[in-house]
């Protein structure tokens, strides 16, 4: 396993709208590999293909209870709303307020191309719906309206 560099603040590549993953071989599963090494050893709670650079849709995430591996990921349902601080390993140290849904569903194939869904509430429902944002070229900061200071969060 091995690092990889996150790309930060107004690079490009955060911005493109990803492709699909159509090759489930040794490859992702080091890309996949990496990702978990990266997002754990800058204490994130979830890291998209994009911000290491891969125009793929896939995102790995672990808010505490095990990391959870999505490709080609969809949200096929939403529930109420949420309101809290977000912040991501692109933008260190920024930190806004966000409304998300409280609840979502989420479809996403595993390692081996198997589908499968799991249900995310409070903060997995947040970090769900912002890892699926990085797919599209979408950043938490384009939902928020006014930056909170650190002593805020
Ligand atoms: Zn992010």
């Amino acid at each position: 396993m091995a690092l990889r560099n996150i790309l930060k603040d107004e690079d490009p590549l955060l911005r493109k709208v990803c492709r699909p993953v159509t090759d489930f071989n040794e490859r992702l599963w080091q890309l996949l590999d990496d990702m978990a090494e990266t997002m754990y050893a800058a204490n994130g709670v979830g890291l998209a293909g994009p911000q290491v650079g891969i125009l793929r849709r896939l995102f790995v995430m672990d808010v505490g209870d095990g990391l959870i591996e999505a490709i080609n990921p969809e949200i096929v349902s939403k529930k109420g709303k949420q309101d809290g601080p977000e912040g991501c390993l692109s933008f260190p140290g920024k930190w806004g307020n966000v409304q998300r849904p409280k609840r979502v569903k989420l479809k996403a194939q595993d390692r081996n191309g198997k589908w499968f869904f799991i249900t995310g509430e409070d903060l997995l429902a947040r970090c769900i719906c912002h890892e699926n944002d990085h797919l599209d070229g979408v950043v938490f900061l384009d939902h928020v309206d006014e930056l909170l200071n650190d002593e805020e969060v």
